[in-house]
């Protein structure tokens, strides 16, 4: 078996032993090859069970944190999801392997071009990206089934809630910069919202909107 082979192999059953039992998971976690989808120099930690640097300051989260949204997202094969924060298009693919359409949105239109050549050399054919700001959503595909923030919200972002179909389901992380974050889900039942406080974890911040100079 190759190295590569070999730490893929140790990484699912890592995952395994960190509670991921989902196999429709940890199945897409095999089929998805992260050294696509990490620095070149960084190729022979791709498996390593730890976030990476991207490049623009951003990271590429760990896997035990992507199966974990992941697993706890419940996706099936009907799903419209929209992601925010596509980084390096890990995440996205992953969840294309899971779901019907994926909506990716990325404020670096460099990240967003090298993820858009990763999607197509696998053939993702079921994402679809934007170039902007993604703390608006994605209002002209709105609703999603599941909303997926992979960047840490300072407060729990309602507006993106909205965009959320009857049933759906969001995972955001939220916390200060650098501080003590968490993962929150947001289920939405008719129009009420049931908010549950998960995993800690440490994402780059979301930015915001632009402000004006002048403000
Ligand atoms: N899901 C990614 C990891 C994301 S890192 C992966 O699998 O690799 C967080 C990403 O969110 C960064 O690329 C950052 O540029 C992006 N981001 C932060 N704020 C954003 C915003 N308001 N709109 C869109 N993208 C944003």
């Amino acid at each position: 078996m190759t190295d590569i082979n070999e730490a893929k192999v140790q990484l699912i059953m890592e995952l395994r032993r960190q509670g991921i039992s989902d196999l429709s998971v940890l199945n897409a976690t095999e089929r998805v090859p992260r050294e696509l989808f990490v620095p070149d120099r960084l190729r022979k930690h791709a498996y390593d069970n730890r976030a990476l640097p991207i490049p623009l300051g951003q990271s590429i989260s760990q896997p035990y944190v992507v199966a974990y949204m992941t697993q706890a997202l419940k996706l099936n094969d009907r799903h419209k999801v929209l992601e925010i924060g596509t980084g390096s298009g890990y995440q996205a693919a992953i969840l294309a392997k899971l779901c019907r359409r994926v909506y990716t949105i990325e404020r670096h239109i460099d990240l967003l071009r090298e993820a858009a050549k990763r999607f197509k050399l696998l053939d993702l054919h079921t994402i679809v990206i934007r170039h902007g700001d993604g703390s608006e959503g994605w209002i002209e595909h709105a609703p999603f089934d599941r909303i997926l923030v992979t960047a840490a919200a300072t407060n729990l972002p309602l507006n993106l809630a909205e965009q959320l179909g009857e049933g759906g389901i969001m995972l955001v992380p939220v916390g200060p910069e650098g501080g003590a974050q968490s993962i929150v889900r947001v289920s939405r039942a008719k129009d009420r919202f049931t908010t549950t406080e998960m995993l800690s974890v440490r994402f780059v911040p979301l930015v915001g909107p632009p402000k004006s100079e002048f403000s």
